[in-house]
């Protein structure tokens, strides 16, 4: 990954912020549930990581606060120095992003301007990479679900399912048992542990890079489908010129002591890694290792506690109607009828934890009068009673809402042509948008 500079790290922010106002504008659009004055618990700490992802974002007790916390706590200089670190200064923000609880043109705009950040800046690329992987799914629709090219080998040698020492974090090779703990426990992982376990999956396992990535979408919190499958794909060598391979050293040298892995199969030369990667083999599970944990459970609709309903067009009849969906989580604008919809293929297509329902719910909760969980169809029927809807887009989104959705910016001008590379794309944003070198100090994105 260094060719494409995308190895963030993740530090929760070293200790609790102060409570202070939110940073300013965060509140017009923010759309999450509660007043808690903190960043949810466990999110905060550099260590120890939370006990359970109840705790940290079950229900209204995150917040709006947990949000304005993260933000305050956000430092570009340490970000940059120390991303790759798993404790490193990381924001932490993706699952509010994903959500659209945060706006990410309003994120990019504030950091910029607070912070005085070069569109060079490490931070303002990694937020390029979310806007390049956006790209890449509009051009390529979901023909970005299937191999982009060929990788190592050919995609009918690699399994389609995981195997059950990997899915249970008992492989006995610590940084993935470690990291399986942390994607259940948490519903995030730093993106260094998400490269490595995509890696390992796929390299040493022989699972298809797809097969991961729908299990690893089904347990994130921050899921999204181009940001995952692409960066799944990047590792798989099927969207990037290599595949992508780590060793032991390398986890040494960025992760702590509970996660290396001596004498594991990944204590190797780079060249036998690489032979074991164009290898049909499956390396199989180390020695004897971490028990084995539950698989959380993923959910296809909601649960029966959030109440959601079937669509009603006499509920809407004639009103102007804002609809709040699992990807526009903020503030509905006032004056309308809010209404929450979740469309049931997409939920059984790609079913999602628990916690990333009550992590959806609360805002919507808090916002909607009403709630439905319908066919998609069924829903744009009886939407068209109103007498206007209104929403934000999102890929995610059924094609027949999309019709009334304006366009979501993620802060970078959108080229109007598709780029093959994130430097392309890089160059090409910056130049629609009067930026001549990458550092360049005062930039302007567009909105
Ligand atoms: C195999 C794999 C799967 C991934 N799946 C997802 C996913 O489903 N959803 C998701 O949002 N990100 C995904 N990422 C990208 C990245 O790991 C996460 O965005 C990041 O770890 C989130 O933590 P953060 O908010 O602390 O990020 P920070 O490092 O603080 O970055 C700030 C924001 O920039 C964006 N960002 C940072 N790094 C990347 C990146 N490499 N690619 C794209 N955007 C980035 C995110 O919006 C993030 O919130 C994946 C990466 C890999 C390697």
């Amino acid at each position: 990954m260094t060719a494409r500079g995308f190895e963030p790290t993740r530090e929760r922010p070293q200790g609790r912020a102060a409570p202070s106002p939110p940073p300013e504008g965060v509140e017009k659009t923010w759309g999450g549930p509660a007043s808690s004055r903190e960043r949810p618990q466990g999110r905060a700490a550099p260590s120890p990581p939370p006990e359970g992802v109840e705790k940290t974002w079950g229900g209204p007790a995150s917040s709006r606060e947990a949000l304005a916390a993260a933000l305050r706590a956000v430092r570009p200089d340490a970000y940059a120095a120390t991303r790759n670190r798993l404790d490193g200064a990381v924001t932490g923000l993706s699952p509010y992003i994903t959500h659209g609880m945060l706006d990410a043109a309003w994120l990019l705009r504030w950091l910029r301007r607070r912070h005085r950040l070069p569109c060079g800046h490490k931070l303002v690329q990694e937020l390029g990479w979310r806007a390049y992987f956006r790209h890449v799914r509009r051009w390529q629709g979901d023909a970005m679900l299937e191999s982009l090219h060929a990788g190592p080998l050919p995609d009918a040698m690699y399994a389609r399912r995981l195997p059950d020492d990997l899915l249970r974090g008992c492989t006995g090779v610590p940084v993935i048992d470690q990291a399986v703990r942390g994607l259940y426990r948490d519903g995030w992982l730093h993106n260094h542990a998400r490269l490595w376990l995509a890696s390992y999956a796929v390299h040493l396992r022989k699972v298809h890079w797809r097969t991961g990535a729908d299990w690893m979408f089904g347990h994130l919190l921050d899921g999204d489908l181009a940001s995952n499958h692409l960066s799944w794909q990047w590792v798989a060598g099927t969207a990037s010129s290599k595949p992508y391979l780590f060793d032991a050293a390398n986890v040494a040298h960025h992760a702590p002591q509970s996660w290396r892995s001596p004498g594991s199969v990944l204590d190797q030369a780079r060249e036998a890694l690489e032979a074991l990667a164009r290898s049909p083999i499956d390396v199989g599970p180390g020695h004897a290792g971490a028990a084995a944990v539950e698989i959380p459970a993923l959910l296809a609709a909601p649960p029966a506690s959030s109440d959601f309903a079937s669509p009603d067009p006499s509920a809407v009849a004639g009103r102007r109607v804002w609809l709040m969906h699992p990807w526009c989580l903020r503030r509905p604008p006032p004056g309308r009828l809010v209404v929450a919809a979740c469309a049931e293929e997409f939920h059984a297509a790609w079913p999602w934890s628990e916690a990333r329902w009550r992590f959806v719910a609360a805002p919507i909760g808090r916002h909607a009068t009403l709630r439905w969980h319908a066919p998609a169809a069924a829903i744009a029927t009886a939407l068209r009673a109103a007498a206007q809807v209104e929403t934000i887009d999102d890929a995610h989104l059924p094609p027949a809402w999309r019709a009334w959705a304006r366009p979501a910016s993620s802060g970078f001008a959108e080229p109007d042509r598709p780029c093959a590379s994130f430097s392309a794309w890089w160059k090409l944003v910056q130049r629609q948008a009067g930026q001549g070198a990458a550092d360049g100090a005062a930039s302007r994105f567009s909105p």
